[in-house]
């Protein structure tokens, strides 16, 4: 027999906490959110949904609303340029459900993250917000956790969605520590000129400079570059800092590293990854999205496998008899998939990052291969998604 209505205590409000909310609620389970920040404050910048990501979306019936607060590229469309802005190579991100999921669409965070929290919330799930847990007793009547506010609350299951630095992985004795990749990346928003429509990537040596629409009115800059591990940059500096980081970049860049200043909206990450064998559970206590499998960004996935998560988890739960049998379908299905995922987006990061000198031999190459390759990772991606043998 599937299981039971169960108590469900998800830490982190993040992509895979909501998400998995918003699925464990319609599959009949009680949930409640604890997340640590005092306010709902998601960070700047924009996020890219590719239509893995969106088909997830569909199936806990968030699409309609997504794709109305995002910006959806005509026909999949990525145009890559060299630095100077000369065109490379255009490409196409595929669909999917035989064209009735779009292939990309762009978003700002928040926005996405106001869509979430809306159905979170109409769907009555309790939010604690400014509230961590710390501590985890995990017995045969459930698990204990003990708040920090100095309450305890039972579940029948914890799910430990808050992210990279996940302290409840620790809690539960995980010890992985965040790798750092050698790679920052630069992000900012502008306005959005009416004729730029496409996703565009833009191939500097050993650099990437991203532009990515997420609205009618607006867009969002990405640039990579090798950053040292222990670099620390105050905010107030980050828009005169990528303005000379990607100095060498023309053609469509140029307005908008042009525009940088004080009054922009930029973000600073140093991009690490959480490479973690199975199990991803210990017990009662599981852990999905970032804690699990943070990835680096050059696929643009973690967001859609944290959404994936949520959709398999509440299905894992409810095929099978046991918490322990579910846990562990759960993450068997899931590992191959995000392994893939954390390979591949590893590997572009890193021949990227070596790749200086002439460029016209590599040019070439995507001349003749880059929609072979788009098309290869979908449908592998596809393929191992599938194997898991989950997903409604
Ligand atoms: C530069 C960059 C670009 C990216 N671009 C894309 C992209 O275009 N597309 C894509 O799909 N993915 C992208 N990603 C990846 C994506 O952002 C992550 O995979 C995704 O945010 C993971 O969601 P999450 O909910 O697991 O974690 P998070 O988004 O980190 O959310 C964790 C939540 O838990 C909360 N929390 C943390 N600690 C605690 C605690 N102790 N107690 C309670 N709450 C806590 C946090 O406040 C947060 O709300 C990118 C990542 C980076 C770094």
């Amino acid at each position: 027999m599937p299981q039971r209505p169960m108590d469900i205590l998800i830490v982190g409000g993040g992509i895979a906490g909501c998400c998995a909310a918003i699925a464990l609620t319609q599959t009949g389970h009680r949930v409640r959110i604890v997340e640590k920040q005092e306010a709902w404050r998601f960070q700047s910048s924009g996020i890219f949904v590719y239509a893995n990501g969106l088909e997830s979306l569909g199936k806990i019936g968030l699409l309609e609303d997504i794709l109305a607060a995002g910006f959806l590229v005509p026909e999949g469309r990525n145009a890559y340029y060299d630095h100077v802005g000369q065109p490379i190579v255009e490409t196409r991100y595929p669909t999917a459900d035989a064209g009735r999921i779009p292939a990309i669409l762009g978003i700002k965070r928040a926005e996405m993250h106001r869509v979430m929290a809306s159905r979170v919330a109409a769907l009555g799930v309790p939010v604690q917000l400014g509230t961590t847990v710390t501590g985890l007793k995990d017995g045969a009547g459930g698990v204990t956790a003990t708040l920090s506010d100095g309450s305890l609350a039972r579940a029948d299951l914890v799910i430990a969605a808050d992210g990279v630095r996940s302290a409840t992985r620790a809690l539960i004795g995980i010890e992985v520590a965040p790798r750092y990749t050698g790679v920052g990346v630069w992000r900012s928003v502008h306005r959005r000129p009416p004729e730029l429509t496409d996703k565009i990537m833009m191939m500097g040596p050993a650099k990437r400079f991203g532009i990515m629409p997420i609205s009618d009115e607006l867009l969002y800059t990405f640039g990579t570059v090798a950053e040292p591990g222990d670099s620390y940059y105050a905010p107030a500096d980050w828009p005169r800092l990528m303005a000379a980081r990607f100095s060498e970049f023309a053609g469509p860049a140029a307005p908008f590293l042009a525009e940088l200043g004080a009054g922009t909206e930029v973000l600073y990450t140093a991009v690490e990854e959480i490479v973690l064998p199975l199990p991803w559970h210990r017990g009662r206590v599981q852990l999905i999205g970032d804690a699990a499998h943070a990835s680096t960004p050059f696929m643009g996935q973690g967001g859609a496998m944290a959404m994936q998560d949520a959709v398999v988890l509440a299905d894992a739960l409810a095929a099978h008899d046991t918490l322990e049998a579910a846990l562990t379908a759960f993450g068997r299905a899931r590992f191959p998939v995000c392994a893939f995922v954390q390979d591949v987006s590893r590997a572009v990061g890193e021949a990227g990052a070596r790749e200086t000198g002439d460029p016209s031999a590599s040019h070439a190459e995507m001349r003749a291969t880059a929609q072979d390759k788009v098309d290869g990772f979908y449908d592998r991606l596809r393929t191992l998604t599938e194997a898991g043998g989950l997903g409604r």
